[in-house]
């Protein structure tokens, strides 16, 4: 990318970053490179050359492009690639963190990243404590002498509180420790996490990125403090991502810049729609005024994503069950980010630890897709007509 006097603008960056067209021959995207072996023309390159591609697991055309266009978009120092959001999220945290060392955790964290916590990093000699995700710089009383990094996830995939990333991460730098995030849900297009102190920026690709519920893959972008150890745990885990994979997922970084935009407008019209339903308790959309943190999302964020979720005003299960089961446009899944809608509910009363979770109605989460937002709103209308039947 050029540097110009006048900052790029997201979406041309969008468009160009990684791209090449000359080094393949004028093609605009760069072809699938299926590799193993990459040979060298004598023994001096080979042993001492500074050749650009020198085996298929350390990458190729296909892995560069996507590491210096997610690079270019966090402002990292550089990024690399897993095979899944989930490994992506373990890479940083195994990164920053090492036996008998310390990690502090969002009770509103990712599920799986909790059971990792729980199991294989305890195993590993990592102890960790969930904190309450709004506690800001009052995380400073839960540091001990080895804690090592904050996890952060802003806003909780589920029950969508946001964190207030710049006073965690003025506190963890002053003990030394290391910020990750997980910025799935804004992307670098609506949150910098980097510029916001974040040293660990993860994203699942598999959601927002690839856009099209197609494949998995994982991005942890890295600040000039932690990039030589994020790149050198990468490389001694034998980290690698399929290159066909990361041609669809730089095929959907191209569109991300008019989908994002289109979620976050149906997705705020139907939340603000469900605000008005009686059988709705409360709406939690973080780009709503009656969010709890919506300051802090004014403060910090530049848009919002489609996926945010409601809870019910009080009812027998089978009610919210039945209003889910036969819905036309929304499917039961537990993913996101792509062209379609998805419903699901979960308790987060059963996986807390370090907080309470008060509402008594059920919790439901939304993706909101492409389609028509008045077809979805026609949907979730004749839910709620089964909602009410069975209360
Ligand atoms: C889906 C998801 C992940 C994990 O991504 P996978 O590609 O499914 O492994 C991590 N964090 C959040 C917030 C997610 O929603």
């Amino acid at each position: 990318m050029q540097s110009k006097t006048c900052p790029t603008g997201i979406d041309t960056i969008l468009s160009h970053a990684g791209s090449s067209p000359n080094d393949h021959h004028g093609f605009v995207n760069p072809p699938v490179y299926r590799g193993s072996t990459v040979v060298f023309p004598d023994v001096e390159t080979m042993t001492r050359g500074p050749q650009r591609y020198q085996y298929g697991r350390l990458g190729n055309p296909n892995t560069a492009a996507l590491c210096d266009a997610i690079s270019t978009l966090e402002g990292a120092e550089g990024t690399v690639l897993c095979p899944s959001g989930l490994s992506a999220c373990i890479t940083a945290i195994l990164t920053a963190v090492g036996a008998n060392g310390h990690v502090l955790m969002p009770d509103s964290v990712y599920g799986p990243v909790r059971h990792f916590c729980s199991t294989a990093a305890q195993r590993l000699g990592i102890e960790t404590t969930y904190y309450d995700p709004r506690i800001g710089g009052g995380i400073e009383s839960l540091f001990r002498p080895n804690t090592m990094a904050v996890y952060t996830e802003s806003p909780g995939s589920h029950t969508f509180e946001l964190q207030d990333i710049p006073a965690i991460a003025e506190v963890a730098h002053r003990c030394n420790a290391l910020v990750i995030m997980d910025n799935t849900w804004a992307t670098p297009m609506y949150f910098k996490a980097i510029a916001h102190g974040v040293d660990l920026s993860v994203m699942a690709a598999t959601k927002y990125i690839t856009g099209h519920s197609d494949t998995l893959l994982g991005t942890v972008a890295a600040s000039s403090r932690a990039w030589d150890r994020l790149k050198d745990f990468h490389f001694q885990m034998g980290q690698y991502a399929s290159p066909d994979d990361v041609a669809l997922v730089l095929r959907g970084l191209r569109t991300l810049g008019v989908r994002l935009p289109r979620h976050q407008e149906s997705a705020l019209r139907i939340a603000k729609w469900l605000e008005s339903r009686e059988e709705v308790a409360r709406v939690i959309h973080p780009g709503l005024p009656s969010h709890r943190d919506h300051a802090v999302w004014l403060r910090d964020f530049s848009g919002a994503s489609g996926l945010f979720s409601f809870v019910t005003r009080p009812a027998p299960v089978e009610a919210v069950h039945s209003m889910l089961n036969d819905l036309s446009y929304f499917s039961l899944g537990y993913s996101w980010g792509g062209f379609e809608s998805l419903a699901m509910t979960m308790d987060p009363k059963t996986v807390r630890t370090a907080t309470n979770w008060d509402d008594q109605g059920h919790l439901v989460r939304l993706h909101i897709g492409l389609e028509d937002p008045r077809d979805l709103i026609a949907d979730l209308e004749e839910g709620f007509k089964r909602f009410r039947a069975k209360h």
